[in-house]
């Protein structure tokens, strides 16, 4: 059998596994990176980068719709008109598809460029120095390693009574759809479920949403997602809070709040009901590590515990996100190479991208008071902001949490549209630990939703300027 011997060995080639091996091969260590699926893994495939091209384009159709004589909205107050827009659904997944394979083609380039050695096939542990792919060509290859980095990431939670198959979809699908549907049920109203469910609304589906909390993107204040509720409502998404899917039965059976079942008639389902650590089938059980329930468990090195083990990204557990991911890959590439190095972020962003965004870096002023920290927030509108009037989007706010005591900024928030952009500031001041007045007392530039996050921190101090 065909064997090959490496300094460091790579299973999985998402953004953790190729960032880890791109940053390893600059570094000079020998890498190997196996991929059983397309390079860049479930992030540049079939996760952020579809759904965020996938919302665009049901956005812009949307949006063009507002300016056809017959919107609902009546005449264009900007005194725009056009035709009823049509959509050529093939065309749009095939655009999506367009920059899907200039990324990941991207990402080849890349690994090629810093001497990675990719092999194609899915890979099963032998030891925890040992590996044997079933290449895509048929061969079977055995790898030994000094180190092996799991990073298989993650996979669509399966409701086990309506299994993926036929109409029940999971993101997966949504994201390539061939047909909008006429009624579409998604099952789950986390930002999965959400950012996918308003797309096909944009798109022209009538959408019903059935989430089992009482309130949508649960892991969320409700203060911070009510503009996204009242803007379901707008669009004209069905919301069925504090219900759960029972089947599927000539449509989807539901029971209600109060006990009621009912049935929704409808052409697709798309469950987003979360994903969890892909922790079986490649013989991962075989090498015994410590596991958070289906997670890897690591410390803050991403050690698994077996030596010159090591899991970074989903497999690894919450928060499962890309940027994550990656950060944990170009770290244990750098300790392998003998940097000093641990994953101690001071915070960690996460966004939605559904309509208006919702974005939250650090901490939330619930978390702040749970941890006994006196703190102060402190919020400012759009509506108040020049910019936001002049993007017609006054919807939402920033807002800011710090500590009474020295005005250490301990988190952001903001809804909005586009305030995923403001995510970068939001990292920078926090990892940087900026205080109220350091942040209040730097120039923004005029006229930029930015403007909100100095107003918000001014707020926080009891002079806000303009408000
Ligand atoms: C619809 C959707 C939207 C998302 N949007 C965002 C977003 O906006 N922002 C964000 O930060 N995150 C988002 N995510 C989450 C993000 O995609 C993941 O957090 C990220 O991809 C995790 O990276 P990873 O490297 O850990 O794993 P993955 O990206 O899952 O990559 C793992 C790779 O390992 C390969 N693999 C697995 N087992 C084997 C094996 N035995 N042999 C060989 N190869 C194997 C797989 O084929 C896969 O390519 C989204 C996810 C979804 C589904």
């Amino acid at each position: 059998m065909n064997q090959l011997v490496t300094t460091l060995l790579v299973i999985g080639g998402g953004p953790g596994g190729y960032v880890a091996a791109i940053r390893a091969g600059q570094l000079g260590i020998p890498t190997i990176l196996v991929e059983a699926g397309q390079l860049g893994g479930t992030c540049l495939n079939i996760g952020c980068i579809p759904s965020k091209a996938l919302i665009h384009a049901a956005e812009e159709f949307e949006k063009a719709g507002h300016y056809a004589a017959d919107s609902p909205l009546g005449p264009s107050p900007l005194g725009i008109s056009a035709a009823a827009p049509s959509i050529d659904v093939t065309r749009t997944v095939g655009w999506k598809d367009g920059i899907v394979k200039r990324l990941t083609g991207g990402v080849g380039a890349l690994l090629k460029k810093n001497d990675v050695q990719v092999v194609n096939g899915f890979a099963r542990i032998l030891d925890g120095k040992t590996v044997e792919v079933k290449r895509t060509d048929g061969e079977v290859q055995r790898i030994r390693c000094e180190h092996l980095l799991l990073a298989a990431g993650s996979e669509a939670v399966e409701l086990p009574f309506m299994p993926f198959g036929g109409n029940v979809v999971s993101s997966t699908e949504a994201l390539s759809p061939q047909t909008i549907p006429k009624q579409l049920v998604v099952v789950g109203a986390g930002y999965i479920g959400l950012e996918l469910g308003t797309a096909y609304r944009k798109l022209g589906a009538e959408v019903t949403v059935v989430e089992a909390a009482d309130r949508i993107l649960p892991a969320y204040d409700a203060e911070l997602t009510k503009p996204v509720a009242a803007s379901l409502k707008r669009l004209g998404i069905d919301l069925r809070l504090s219900s759960s899917v029972l089947g599927l039965n000539a449509g989807v059976r539901v029971q209600q709040a109060n006990g009621e079942e009912i049935v929704l008639s409808t052409d697709r389902v798309l469950v987003a009901v979360g994903r969890r650590p892909r922790a079986g089938g490649w013989g991962l059980e075989s090498l015994q590590l410590d596991m958070n329930g289906r997670a890897v468990k690591i410390d803050d090195q991403c050690r698994t515990s077996m030596r010159n083990v090591w899991a970074i990204g989903d497999l690894a557990g919450e928060p499962m996100l890309a940027h994550r991911a990656m950060a944990q890959g170009e770290m244990v590439a750098e300790i392998i190479s003998g940097k000093r190095r641990h994953f101690t972020p001071a915070a960690m962003p996460a966004v939605c991208f559904t309509d208006p965004e919702v974005v939250v870096v650090g901490m939330v002023p619930g978390e702040a008071e749970a941890a006994g920290i006196d703190a102060i927030k402190a919020h400012f509108p759009f509506a108040a902001n020049g910019r936001a009037m002049t993007i017609e989007s006054t919807d939402g706010f920033v807002r800011v949490v710090a500590r009474r005591d020295n005005h250490l900024i301990l988190g952001w928030q903001a809804v909005g549209r586009g305030v995923s952009e403001l995510s970068t500031a939001f990292s920078h001041s926090i990892e940087l630990g900026a205080t109220l007045e350091d942040v209040g007392g730097t120039i923004h530039a005029h006229p930029t939703l930015g403007e909100a996050v100095q107003e918000a921190a001014l707020r926080a101090l009891g002079h806000a300027l303009h408000i």
